[in-house]
């Protein structure tokens, strides 16, 4: 940690108004929104605030960087690639500010912004950047006399709406493979926090993509975000958030041009603790797997259920370690945890404990709110989790952890799939027999085996049953931002 680059406290905000076409514009209808800090509950600045009207500006720009024979279209896939590398470089470049301005806008402990967002952001751009002259088709021995090929071919205009828990790297996982495929894109980023995706946006201009390649705009869900999934002339929606925007999105979709949809979703995501783990080892990464990012992840390990031989010892050492738990002032290096991101999330999750509280669960640790300004929660422990009870089935993205007890491996089977979700799952064991029957068995889209909230651009991720569809990242990833288009050319003889 001692390598890390001090942050710049007061982060000068540059960028306020929408990015279309390459310009900063005023929203339509002068409309301006206010962006919080949660730690402190006050106004960090006005934001200009984007809907339908802006839309529509933005997808006409989108449209006209996508027509056939635009510099976008005629651009050498390598010269793709290279700008998305350069992209990364001025990412890299602008670093310590970016990370710095994500903890003012989110609240998040600096050294994750720095160490894990910023990381993982400029790594998600690179790995894509070197896809972009790489993705392409097959020649295919068909029957008959052909020449027979498939094509990789862009979507076209492309609707992104992305999530406040990580600002920089929803906005990467969405627009690097999106870019690499060759779309352009409408992007409508989260009202909690549109400050770096606009700084992006910069960045996006002085690399040199075309105008109308990307265009950012910040507002909220109802308006902006429901003008996207309704729009006639948007190719495909990618939507990360909760399962209950997931299901407008999908009916936006079906009841206008049927646009091609990929969701990423909420989830409750089982952590399976064995006897032989070591012990230690195993309540540290259940902390981790729930309590990073103030439990503020789609793939919190909110469920962990823990043979029956060390319940106990685990359940106690688990309270101790949340008791130790630092909160406070996310630029401070010895700060694990800062506020949750709005009052909206803050009411939830204490209601949630409330819930839990009168569930018969026992609360081990925490359970209020902390301190008097920000939207701080204690850092909370329930055990004896009843399995019906809401913290024990409904996603809380909050500071607070479920243990449960299982007796065999069937049984830890079968509760863990006993969920409407199916993003993620983790197994804690020196058993490989055991971790492999149970990474075999349970449904979700990733499992960590010794490992939680671990993420690389080259893995795929997204979710089982109501947790999603299709995947983002990896190879897969690119495939939903492809369409693919079979050639079929009548030859006199083919020669075998
Ligand atoms: P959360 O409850 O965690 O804020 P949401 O699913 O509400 O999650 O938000 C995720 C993203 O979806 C945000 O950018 C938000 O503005 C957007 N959003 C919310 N409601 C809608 C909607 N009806 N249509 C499209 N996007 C929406």
């Amino acid at each position: 940690m001692s390598s890390l680059p001090p942050p710049v406290l007061k982060p000068e905000i540059r960028y306020t108004k929408l990015f279309i076409n390459n310009e900063w514009v005023d929203s339509v209808s002068g409309k301006t929104f206010s962006t919080i800090n949660p730690c402190t509950e006050e106004k960090i600045c006005d934001i200009q605030e984007g809907d339908k009207a802006d839309v529509d500006k933005a997808v006409v720009a989108a449209r006209k960087a996508f027509e056939l024979g635009s510099e976008w279209r005629r651009m050498d896939a390598s010269q793709r690639g290279l700008l998305m590398f350069r992209l990364a470089d001025l990412i890299e470049r602008d670093r310590v500010y970016l990370a710095s301005l994500e903890t003012l806008d989110n609240g998040k402990p600096y050294y994750m912004s720095y160490n894990a967002d910023l990381h993982l952001t400029i790594s998600c751009y690179r790995y894509y950047a070197g896809w972009a002259d790489k993705n392409h088709g097959k020649v295919v021995p068909m029957d008959g006399d052909f020449f027979a090929y498939t094509r990789h071919e862009p979507i076209g205009v492309c609707g992104q709406i992305i999530p406040w828990n990580f600002p920089l790297l929803m906005q990467a996982w969405k627009l690097a493979p999106a870019l690499a495929a060759g779309n352009t894109v409408v992007m409508k980023t989260a009202e909690q926090t549109p400050l770096t995706a606009l700084h992006i946006a910069a960045l996006i201009k002085e690399a040199g993509f075309p105008a109308g390649v990307v265009n950012i705009i910040s507002g909220y869900g109802p308006t902006a975000g429901a003008a996207i999934s309704e729009h006639m002339d948007v190719d495909k929606v990618g939507f990360t958030g909760s399962t209950e925007v997931g299901h407008l999105i999908m009916q936006a979709a079906g009841k206008s041009n049927l646009k091609r949809v990929t969701l990423e979703l909420g989830g409750k995501s089982p952590m399976i603790v064995l006897a032989d783990s070591d012990l230690d080892f195993a309540v540290e990464t259940c902390h981790f797997g729930l309590f990073f990012n103030m439990g503020q992840c789609c793939c919190a390990g909110s469920r962990i259920y823990v043979e029956e031989s060390v319940y106990d010892e685990f359940v106690k050492r688990s309270t101790e370690r949340a008791k130790k738990r630092t909160v406070g002032d996310p630029y401070d290096e010895s700060i694990e945890q800062g506020p949750q991101i709005d009052p909206e999330q803050f009411a939830r999750v204490t209601r949630m404990i409330e819930e839990g509280k009168q569930s018969g669960a026992k609360l081990m640790c925490g359970g209020k709110r902390w301190g008097t300004k920000g939207f701080y929660v204690e850092p909370t422990v329930f055990a004896d989790v009843p399995d019906d009870s809401s913290i024990g089935t409904e996603e809380i993205f909050g500071p607070v952890q479920q243990i449960m007890k299982f007796k065999t491996i069937d049984d830890a089977i079968k509760k863990a799939n006993t969920t409407k979700y199916g993003l993620a799952a983790a197994v804690i064991t020196k058993d490989l027999d055991r971790a492999l029957t149970i990474a075999n068995s349970v449904r979700a889209g990733t499992v960590w085996v010794n490992s939680h909230n671990t993420f690389s651009a080259a893995m795929p991720f997204g979710g089982y049953g109501m947790s999603g569809q299709g995947r983002e990242l990896g190879e897969y990833g690119l495939a939903n931002y492809t369409e693919v288009k079979t050639v079929m050319i009548k030859i006199s003889q083919k020669n075998s």
